[in-house]
């Protein structure tokens, strides 16, 4: 290849394709056939990275198709298969595509080596972050997965260990115990689900497409046929998979490892005869330690006994956390190795609102965090009493606290936690953890059951915010340097616009357009906002629709934010993603450990951009709302008031609590406040002003 080991120039040559066949074309449903050579050109070839991202390039479409190198043949739709060929830099190998889209698999298969081969960092994966890890006295730092604060004996827990032989007694008997499991697996994951109502749904229904997967399943049977025990095969084959995740540059799909880990520990368990159902039994009020915590561990132990969670490794994104905030488990991870030095029977205090475990406790500490659990468990009950009664704030300023959705299971707890209407539906829920587009029917069920579980509320839903940090298998993005400042939201959603247009239509087809408020992701300026618009307003025709929904943007870049004058001339509302605007104003990853802390979104430079986005919604008489987590943090809420910003989307849990605490504001104060805070030099300041504002408005003193 011509192009190795130096920077590339305008016009030199990257890669080259040898034309090897010329197109075949095949009769009948299967459609046409298509062979290509090409020479790979990229550093490292096609390891785990590049692999997985090639065999979710050809799966968007509707083909078939093997990558041949030197007379060895593999599924190209499979990352495992294609990083077993072991394809070097410099190797040629043989495309061919087969399917009613092979021309549009092959140019996107092309355009992919294209792009990768452009890319000469392309092997390097990036070095996870280091976590503080170290105990200062007696304090271990770790990243916060789930929300409160817990105290409790640690139990540490061992995954079960398993005497899995390599070699099998037989290939018939082997296949047979593995099909036997699978199928044992299959049924309880589906037992599970079907008794599931929330989120848990959603997470094992993605555990029981996993378990299908054809690559883990060919492999595993494969290395049966080989001599292997069922129960070898099976870790094998997931083991590859957990591998190439791991190099992938993506902490989403490094959050998918413990998925697969799972499904391993249960598969064995099957395999072994063990009953998947059955409950582990653990001690009163214990604090778990565990390595990493897996969805499925959640599920089979009696979560009554569990106060809280610490995991020495794991991510806040992983499905366990979603599952523990769920259930209202504390739950920190990434403490690092240092918890597993922690006996059996120790006290712990688990603070996982500021991130720490406490490990010396003595008594006086154990006393004072009881009676913090006491205050804490006793508002709680109170805030629920209440929850249902309107935010009115002290001098009669009306506030409306809206829910945000991730999923249709969720509204019927919203509505019960007070939830006045849906100020943001995550629609990606929709798109995720599957191998296919969700078709405009399916979406259509979907958005129209959480319509009619809110009937005459604002139900706004936001169209597919994909990309950045939210990737999906068959949307293949092309490699970015930095994707939460590339494809990500309406600019995903223009770029493949068929998506849109599916997603668009479903929503247009409600029965109550009056409840519907479509929500803009990742707008700059009015070329967004008329591209969309445009979409908007041709699927409105094509369904014939007489009147329009109302649109709205996110306001999320500090361009839409400077330019909110010009947007409000052609929207109807905006909503204020506090989560990405202060990603972008403050120029910190939201996903990065280490600058966590840093990024608070009441600095004051995000503050002040959103001061003036509510100002000029005032001035224009637009509503303008606030969804990020900034509406869900209470130090915050006096001083969006204060700003007027009348409209939160809370995440449900915590809707009693900020309806409550807006029942205690003075509008007024909340002003002066807001004055105040704009003028302090960091987000600490801000932080300490507005918790005395909030402790002084609790306790009923003037503010
Ligand atoms: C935000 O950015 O604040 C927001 C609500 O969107 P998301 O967190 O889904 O990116
Ligand atoms: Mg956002």
């Amino acid at each position: 290849s011509r192009c190795e080991n130096r920077a590339v120039a305008a016009g030199d040559t990257l890669f080259e394709l040898e034309l090897t066949g010329t197109d075949v074309n095949v009769s009948g449903p299967s459609g046409n056939a298509l062979e290509q050579a090409i020479r790979v050109a990229f550093d490292q070839g096609m390891h785990a990275r590049p692999a997985a991202a090639f065999a979710a390039v050809l799966r968007a479409f509707n083909v078939a198709a093997t990558v041949t190198l030197q007379g060895r043949s593999a599924n190209a739709l499979s990352m495992v298969a294609v990083m077993s060929l072991g394809i070097k830099q410099g190797d040629r190998i043989e495309l061919s595509v087969f399917g009613p889209e092979a021309g549009a698999a092959m140019d996107a298969a092309l355009a992919f080596f294209a792009n990768e081969a452009s890319h000469h960092d392309a092997g390097q994966e990036k070095k996870p972050v280091a976590v503080p890890a170290k105990p200062v006295n007696g304090v271990l730092q770790a990243v916060i997965a789930s929300r409160g604060f817990a105290v409790g004996k640690a139990y540490p827990l061992k995954p079960q260990a398993f005497d899995v032989r390599e070699q099998g007694s037989g290939v018939d008997r082997e296949l047979a115990s593995l099909r036997v499991a699978l199928d044992k697996l299959k049924a309880h994951l589906i037992a599970q689900r079907d008794e599931s109502t929330d989120q848990h749904q959603d997470i094992v229904s993605a555990h029981i497409e996993m378990v299908q997967d054809p690559v883990l399943n060919e492999r595993s049977e494969r290395l049966v046929g080989q001599g292997k025990s069922a129960a070898f095969a099976w870790m094998q084959a997931s083991a590859e998979v957990v591998t190439a995740l791991l190099a992938m540059d993506n902490e989403y799909m490094k959050a998918r490892i413990a998925d697969f880990r799972d499904i391993e520990q249960n598969m064995l368990k099957a395999l072994f005869g063990m009953d998947l159902s059955a409950k582990r039994a653990l001690p009163e009020q214990c604090i778990l330690i565990i390595d990493e915590l897996l969805p499925s561990q959640l599920m089979s132990l009696d979560s009554r006994r569990i106060s809280g969670i610490c995991s020495s490794g794991g991510g806040p994104s992983a499905h366990a956390a979603i599952i523990a905030a769920s259930m209202g488990i504390p739950f920190l991870v990434a403490a690092g190795p240092d918890v597993h030095g922690i006996a059996e029977g120790n006290m712990l205090i688990l603070d996982a609102e500021s991130g720490c475990l406490h490990l010396d406790v003595d008594a006086a500490d154990w006393q004072a965090a009881m009676d913090r659990l006491e205050r804490e468990r006793a508002r709680t009950s109170a805030d629920s009493a209440s929850a249902l009664l309107p935010a009115v704030t002290q001098d009669g300023s009306t506030v409306h606290v809206f829910a945000n959705l991730g999923g249709a299971s969720e509204a019927d707890n919203a509505l019960a936690m007070g939830a006045q209407g849906c100020g943001l539906l995550r629609t990606e829920f929709l798109f995720m953890d599957r191998q296919n587009a969700p078709t405009e029917e399916e979406q259509y069920r979907v958005y129209g059951d959480i319509a009619l579980r809110m009937p005459d509320m604002p139900l706004t839903i936001r169209t597919m915010d994909i990309g950045g940090d939210k990737p999906i298998a068959y949307l293949p993005l092309p490699k970015e340097e930095n994707p939460a400042l590339g494809l990500r939201g309406l600019r995903t959603s223009l770029w493949r616009d068929q998506l849109f247009i599916d997603q668009l239509r479903a929503m247009l087809r409600l029965p109550q357009p009056n409840q519907l408020r479509i929500l803009l992701p990742m707008v700059n300026d009015l070329g967004d906002v008329e591209s969309a618009r445009r979409y908007i307003d041709q699927c409105a025709k094509e369904l014939a629709l007489t009147s329009l929904p109302a649109v709205g943007i996110m306001i999320e870049t500090p361009a839409s934010a400077l330019l909110v004058d010009q947007l409000l001339e052609k929207v109807d509302f905006v909503s204020i993603g506090s989560n990405d605007l202060s990603q972008y104003v403050l120029a910190i990853d939201r996903g990065h450990p280490e600058l966590a802390s840093k990024l608070d979104a009441l600095h004051p430079a995000v503050l002040r951009l959103i001061k003036q986005v509510a100002e000029k919604c005032r001035y224009a008489g637009k509503k303008v709302s606030l969804c990020g987590g900034l509406a869900s943090d209470p130090a915050a809420v006096p001083l969006l008031l204060g700003m007027d910003v009348l409209e939160l989307s809370v995440v449900p849990a915590l809707i009693p609590r900020i309806k409550r605490l807006i029942r205690q504001l003075h509008l007024p104060a909340c002003r002066e406040l807001a004055t105040h805070a704009l003028q302090q030099a960091d987000a600490a300041s801000v932080r300490r002003l507005a918790s005395e504002f909030i402790l002084k408005a609790e306790q009923g003193e003037p503010t």
